[in-house]
């Protein structure tokens, strides 16, 4: 595993923070996402344009329900709009047209799409296969806000939680809009769990107990506007996950990607608390760290067919393990041949709300053996394990951690900075 400098920084308190005395990162030019459309290799002309960036201080979010849609029905102050697409270009039901049309702006409140309600503006351009992509050019701070609503069960959450949470997706936002140690900096975010879960603004209910929860999350962010995660001058690419299991996993074992530092495996005593507990059957099966999944024997030969090893998967079993018991590559074996695969890549093929997380405790039939109808999985924590648990962080919070507490223990070498001009956040050459 790789090590990096163990100089462990404090954690300025809010109030403490100093203007940011850090080198800033160089960004990288813009050359290719993997998430974003391709642009089309022929010169003809309108070619399909690539996603435009958000400006300075906002974000840009990619509303994945609307891939390569055919038709989307927005509401602004103008009224309801429908657009489709007519070639390379898009047209609107208010008499736009082009390479991109733009619905909205900052100052108007936002855009409505379905029952979710957009701050800033709404983008939509011609998908490179085919149909419509939609973009939310929101700024950053409620993005923030829109973020934490969708990432935690916000009605039970304490400030520190609301706070810590908010802190820790800024610095995600900020880090892989704005550059990453050895990675270029992308265009935008995806409003799915491939980057962070963003369903537009947070609309409460009448109720006073709706009401109260929506100031709690406007203060929370607003408390901790402008602070960033900063590990070793760079903003942090900060992770998080749903429930680490006990302990949190090492970057380099889940993501194919240069470990930017910061997200050492911790200890997470909250969760292995929970995990012990899970035993005695206290508490809820939805609510339990501990979890069991069984695959039928149609989705393991599915599997199997789909992996080129034959009609039926005979045997599964870990080749590579980390020291907390995290399989870090299995070994599927069928009928006909036999592959290993990273564990991650297994998630997602059996699906990622099924197989919960990498650390399995135990299968049925046991590892290796031979699988003559269903499997079933046994495991520990929710999500790739990386960096700050937010089931962890709900613990501390309510035994009266604060928010940079809470953070220095998922990430003990970060410090908190509050950045008043997002322009520190620049190289000098890049106005
Ligand atoms: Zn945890």
């Amino acid at each position: 595993m790789r090590r990096f400098s163990l100089v462990v920084l404090v954690i300025a308190a809010f109030s403490a923070c100093h203007p940011p005395q850090w080198t800033t990162p160089v960004r990288a030019p813009f050359t290719e996402d993997p998430l974003e459309p391709s642009r089309p290799r022929e010169a003809s002309s309108p070619r399909i344009p690539a996603v435009p960036a958000a400006p300075f201080g906002s974000v840009a979010a990619r509303l994945e329900r609307f891939e390569r849609a055919t038709l989307v029905e927005l509401k602004s102050l103008a009224g309801t709009i429908r657009v489709e697409r007519r070639g390379r270009e898009v047209v609107s039901s208010d008499g736009q047209r082009g390479s991109v049309i733009t619905i909205g702006s900052a100052t108007t409140g936002g855009v409505a799409i379905g029952d979710r309600l957009y701050r800033g503006s709404i983008l939509i351009l011609p998908h490179a296969q085919g149909g419509l992509s939609v973009i939310n050019h929101v700024p950053m701070e409620d993005y923030v806000r829109g973020v934490v609503a969708s990432e935690l069960a916000i009605w039970s959450a304490s400030p520190a939680l609301l706070e810590s949470q908010a802190i820790a997706a800024r610095s995600y936002a900020e880090a892989q809009l704005r550059g990453r140690p050895g990675k270029h900096s992308r265009t935008f975010l995806s409003d799915s769990t491939l980057d962070q879960a963003y369903a537009g603004e947070y609309q409460p209910g009448k109720s006073e107990g709706a009401q109260k929860v929506a100031a709690r999350l406007r203060r929370a962010v607003e408390t901790t506007r402008d602070i960033l995660l900063v590990v070793n001058g760079r903003v942090l690419d900060a992770r998080f996950h749903a429930s680490c299991g006990g302990r949190t996993a090492s970057f380099e074992s889940v993501f194919d990607e240069i470990d930017p530092g910061g997200m050492t495996p911790v200890r997470c005593d909250a969760c292995a608390k929970s995990a012990a507990d899970d035993s005695t059957g206290s508490t809820p099966a939805s609510a339990n760290v501990t979890w069991k999944w069984t695959a039928e024997p149609e989705q393991l030969n599915s599997l199997a067919r789909q992996l080129g090893l034959g009609t039926r998967l005979r045997s599964l079993f870990p080749v590579r393990r980390d020291n907390t018991g995290r399989w870090l590559e299995v070994r599927l074996v069928g009928d006909r041949t036999g592959h290993n695969l990273d564990t991650t890549e297994l998630r997602r093929l059996l699906g990622f709300n099924n197989l919960k997380s990498t650390w399995i405790i135990g299968t049925r039939p046991a590892p290796g053996n031979p699988i003559n109808g269903s499997l079933t999985f046994a495991g520990r924590g929710r999500g790739h394990g990386v960096g700050f648990c937010q089931t962890g962080a709900r613990e501390l919070s309510e035994r009266g951690l604060s928010a940079p507490q809470i953070l220095k223990t998922y990430f003990p070498t970060a410090t908190l900075s509050r950045v008043s001009s997002r322009s520190a956040l620049l190289p000098a050459s890049d106005s």
